[in-house]
C-alpha cells in the first residue's frame, strides 16, 4: 500500500554512533561535557536511579513546525513508562526562532544545539534535549529522506519539516509516524541496540543494519531497503506505535529500566 503518491521513500531513522573530531576535543573545563559526550553513554544513567534522581526532557520547536500534542503526550508515556526516576521526568516546551541554512547537516543541528539548548545536566538531575528542526536534514534524496537523528548522549533532532512533508496527503499519519520516530531515538539515547557493546543479549542485534533490532515488530527495527513503507504501511493501519520487543525491553531493564 502507498500512502504517498507515486514516490518511493526510504525513510532512515539514524543515529550517529561515532563522534566527529570535535566531539573529542572537550576538556574538563567544558561546562557541557556531561552533554556532549558519544551516543549511548548516557544510556544507563538514563534508565536508572543510580546516579541521576530526575530527568528533565526539553523540547525546542519553532511556530512554523510545532509537533503534535498528541505524539508529544505518547513520548512522554513511553519514557515515563521506562525510566526510574524517583525524582520525576519533567518535560519543558520551548519555541525558537526559525533556524536558517537547511537543509542542515548533522554539523549544523549540533550548532543549532549549542546556541538554543537551556537545560543541561547539573547534580542529580539528567537532561535530555530534542529539536524538533524547521528544515530537511541535508543528506535527503529525492527517494530517501532522514526522520530524525540521535547524535549526541543525550541529544536528538527530529526532521519535522520532513515529516509533515510526507505525510501532506495522509495526515492522520503525522501522530503515529512522529511518535515513532521520537520513541526511536530516545531508544538510540537508551543504548538500544548494543550501541556501545553491552546489552545483554547481542543475539537481536541486526547483522545487517547497524545497530538496530532483528525483530521486524520492535521499535528498533530497522531496514534500510525499505523500512518507510513497510513500516508505514503496517503501523497506520494498526493505527498504533511500535513497542520494544522484549530483547530490548530486557536490554533497557539490565539497565536499571523499570
Ligand atoms: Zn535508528
Ligand atoms: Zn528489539
Amino acid at each position: 500500500m502507498r500512502y504517498f503518491g507515486t514516490i518511493s521513500l526510504i525513510i532512515f531513522l539514524t543515529m550517529m554512533v561515532h563522534s566527529c573530531s570535535s566531539d573529542d576535543t572537550t576538556t574538563p573545563s567544558d561546562p557541557n561535557i556531561e552533554n556532549n559526550r558519544p551516543l549511548g553513554t548516557s544510556a544507563s544513567d538514563i534508565l536508572s536511579s543510580d546516579d541521576f534522581n530526575s530527568l528533565t526532557i526539553e523540547l525546542v520547536y519553532t511556530n512554523s513546525f510545532r509537533p503534535e500534542a498528541s505524539s508529544i503526550l505518547g513520548f512522554k508515556n513511553f519514557i515515563q513508562g521506562l525510566v526510574n526516576k524517583p525524582g520525576g521526568v519533567q518535560f519543558i516546551e520551548r519555541v525558537i526562532a526559525d533556524q536558517g541554512g537547511a537543509p542542515f547537516s548533522i554539523e549544523e543541528i549540533r550548532s543549532i544545539e549549542d546556541a538554543n539548548r537551556s537545560v543541561y545536566t547539573e547534580g542529580d538531575n539528567l537532561a535530555v534535549y530534542v529539536f524538533f528542526s524547521n528544515g530537511a536534514s541535508e543528506s535527503d534524496t529525492n527517494n530517501s529522506v532522514t526522520l530524525g537523528t540521535a547524535y549526541r548522549n543525550t541529544s536528538i533532532v527530529i526532521y519535522q519539516k520532513t515529516l509533515e512533508f510526507i505525510t501532506q496527503t495522509e495526515p492522520e499519519v503525522l501522530p503515529i509516524l512522529e511518535q515513532t520516530t521520537l520513541n526511536h531515538e530516545m531508544g538510540h539515547l537508551m543504548g538500544l541496540v548494543n550501541i556501545q557493546n553491552d546489552d545483554i543479549h547481542q543475539v537481536h542485534e541486526d547483522p545487517d543494519s547497524n545497530k538496530h533490532c532483528v525483530h521486524e515488530d520492535c521499535l528498533m527495527y530497522y531496514d534500510a531497503t525499505g523500512v518507510g513503507r513497510q513500516m508505514l504501511s503496517k503501523w497506520t493501519q494498526l493505527r498504533a506505535v511500535p513497542q520494544l520487543e522484549i530483547q530490548c525491553l530486557q536490554d533497557l531493564q539490565a539497565k536499571g529500566a523499570l
